[in-house]
Formats: structure tokens, sequence, C-alpha cells
């Protein structure tokens, strides 16, 4: 019967590590997946999530029972307590409702289907450009996908004219796809006062906005400063909203698949309705969500001191990402690069965005052994000081070439 089925499209980020893992040189970078590398290019287990793990492992009280289909309650309300801070009025008023997800595109992916099935308006509004999988997933579930603009090419920074331009131009009711930080891949975020114009537009136009956090702590280093775009529009009267979080970048648990959906509304009762109909589209997909992730996440968001070592490596991280923002840009510097590489500096988070072009982009991988995303976005995680002289080389030379 699948003689002659179609190959299934190759992910365009993903697919890089395949390609990279099969390159024999010993030169080979992989600056294509966003997963954060040690200075000696190596996986990072936090040492706070080892603790945590051990904790969970030996706690008498751990079974591998089956969670409730909304996943781990106390993992559920630490999380939106991260993301929404403890003093939140629409929290404190039992009216934002939390499941445990699978990762953030797990969490994505729910609360499409969510919007798909109870929500009227059928059109979401992405960045351009945007994660790639956030096109598959509202596409997936049937809902019609717009883009507003969000990269400026010449400033290799945010068009903020021309977001704001076309957000006043969506449909009212319109679902609006907003990164609350360390926006991927352009690492181009709103300053607090552009938010405010954002939310200003977001409110006229009765726009329906979805925040994906799956970098929260990663951009500032710090967990409060990477939620206030989330926290401003929440606050904000009247406003229901849908969130995604992801412990893959901040926690590196990415493998273990620990996120959160959270829907902010009107009232508690309808919040407890809205359960009702996650739970309804969770039970005929995977039932409950895996417990092992969850409980070292909520274990470290539960005690004191793991959270306080926790926001000491992150911090770490973050840092560490900077520092090699810094290094690259004065390698470039170093070796002439033809333009002004100064937006290096300015982007913020994981990625950057190189404004490479697709044929700059091959040359790096074909000659150089540098895998990046064909539409010039590097992982900043990825680098090592090391390295940093290398990387710019390559580019220097995609450029002459
Ligand atoms: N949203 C964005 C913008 C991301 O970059 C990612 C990770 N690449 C995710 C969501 C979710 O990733 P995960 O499913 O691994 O949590």
């Amino acid at each position: 019967v699948w003689e002659d089925i179609e190959p299934g499209e190759v992910d365009p980020i993903l697919s890089i590590s395949d390609v990279w893992k099969a390159d024999a040189d010993p030169k080979k970078l992989n600056l294509g997946v966003g997963a954060y590398r040690t200075e000696e290019g190596k996986p990072l287990v936090l040492n706070v999530v080892r603790k945590a793990e051990q904790a969970v492992v030996s706690d008498p009280g751990t079974n591998k029972e089956y969670l409730p289909m909304t996943g781990n309650a106390e993992f559920c309300q630490l999380s939106r307590e991260l993301a929404f801070g403890k003093s939140s009025t629409p929290v404190q008023e039992n009216r934002v409702v939390t499941v445990q997800t699978l990762s953030g595109t797990g969490a994505l992916r729910l609360g499409a289907e969510f919007l798909a099935a109870h929500y009227p308006c059928k059109l979401v509004y992405l960045s351009d450009p945007s994660w790639p999988s956030h096109l598959t997933i509202f596409n997936k579930v049937g809902l019609q996908v717009r883009y507003y603009r969000y990269f400026h090419a010449e400033s290799k920074g945010l068009d903020f004219q021309g977001l704001i331009s076309d957000l006043c131009s969506a449909p009212q009711g319109s679902v609006v796809v907003l990164h609350n930080c360390a926006h991927n891949p352009t690492g181009c975020d709103p300053t607090l006062q552009q938010w405010r114009a954002i939310l200003e537009i977001v409110v006229q136009r009765q726009l329906l906005p979805f925040f994906d956090s799956a970098y929260q702590g990663f951009a500032s280093g710090d967990l409060d400063e990477d939620a206030a775009s989330l926290r401003m529009f929440s606050a904000a009267p009247g406003m229901e909203l849908l969130l995604a979080q992801s412990y893959a970048k901040n926690m590196g648990l990415y493998g273990e698949r620990v996120g959160a959906l959270s829907v902010q509304c009107l009232s508690k009762r309808v919040g407890s309705r809205i359960e009702g109909q996650l739970k309804a589209l969770i039970r005929p997909m995977y039932s409950n969500p895996p417990i092992h992730g969850a409980a070292i996440a909520a274990k470290i968001l539960r005690d004191k001191d793991l959270y306080e070592e926790w926001k000491v490596e992150l911090a770490g991280m973050a840092g560490r990402i900077k520092a090699m923002r810094q290094a690259l840009y004065e390698e470039l510097q170093r070796r002439k690069a033809p333009g002004d590489w100064s937006f290096i500096l300015r982007q913020i988070g994981m990625f950057s965005y190189t404004g490479l072009t697709r044929e700059q982009c091959e040359i790096m991988t074909r000659k150089h052994h540098v895998y990046l995303t064909m539409e010039g976005r590097i992982s900043m995680a990825g680098l090592s000081a090391s390295r940093a002289g290398y990387l710019a080389e390559a580019i220097v030379d995609a450029i002459k070439t």
C-alpha cells in the first residue's frame, strides 16, 4: 500500500544535526540546533538538575503511577507562578488554568488544538520570520497563518513600524503569537516601551495573544526580567491569553520534554470549563504526560536552595552566550569583515540572525563545515571562545566568495 508514499518533509533545523554528525571533518561546528553547549562543546546537565534528580529517585514516595491528564499539579502551579509572578492578580483569582505538556512544542500544539476547537477566529499571526514549527503546528490544526513584519533586514533589528502597522490591520479577534523574550530566530526583542505599544494594539483590535516562552531566563539571565512582556499583557484589564512554556533551555531538560500550557481567562468558572476541554483534547492524544522531568523541575522550583542555585547556573549560561557574542564580534572586527556587525551585540538570547544569504550559508557549510540554518541563523550557545576566530574566518570568506 505504501509503494508510492512520498518521503516526509525534512525538518529544516533537526536535519542539520544529522548531516553534522555524518561530517568527519574535525573542524566541524554545529550552530544549527538551539541547544546549549559548554566551552568544550559538550551538552550540559545543570548541577541543580543532577541534585534534584537524585532527590526525586531516592525519595521513597516516588512511584511510576500515571499522572492525571493535566499532569503534576504542583509543577503546574509553580510554572504558572514562574511565568506570571506569584503576586499576579489573574493567578490569585484562580483564572489561569495550567496543564503540563510535552515541552514547549506540546504546549503550542495543545493550545492550537484548543483554539481550533473553541475559538471563533481562525486566523493566526506569526512574526516574519518565526520558529518554523509555529507555521506547521497552526496549519496542522486547520488554522490559517499570516505574518506580521518583524525583522528589518537593513538594520538587522526590529521592524517596529512594520509590526505595528500589520497588527493594526489584522482582523479583529486574530490570534497573535508573541515570543516573550529572546526571539527565535532573530534575537531581536521589543523594548518595554514597544511592548506597551503592541499591547495597546492588541487591546484595540481585540487580538488574542499566544505567548511562546521557550527562553525565560536565557535572554537577560534574569527570570523576572524575561517575563516582563507576558506580565504586562496579563495585567491588562479584561485580558485573555495563552502561554506555552518550555524548560528545555532554561533547565537544560531538552529530552525530558517538560513544559506547560496556561490559559488566562476571565473567571474561575470559565477556567474550570477550559480545563475540562483541555483534558478532552489530552485524553485521546497521549492520555497523560510523563512524570520524571516534571518532578525534577517541580523540585527545583519548590526548594529554595535549589531555586537559588538554578538562577546562578542560568545566569552563567546566559553570560557565556553574551561572551560569545562579544568574542565573535571582536574576531570579525579583527578580520575587517565588511559591513557593520554590531547587531551581534544588540541581538539577544540563544540566536543571532546574521543576514548571510542562502548561498553564503551553503559556503559556510560545504567549505568550512559550519552548520547553520539556511536563513543565516546561528546558535551562539553552540560557539566557544576557541572557535570564534574560525567562525569569523568562515563568515568573512563566505561574504567575499
Ligand atoms: N518555541 C520556540 C520559539 C523555540 O525556539 C522552541 C525550541 N526550539 C520551542 C518553542 C519549543 O521547544 P521544546 O518543544 O523543545 O520545548
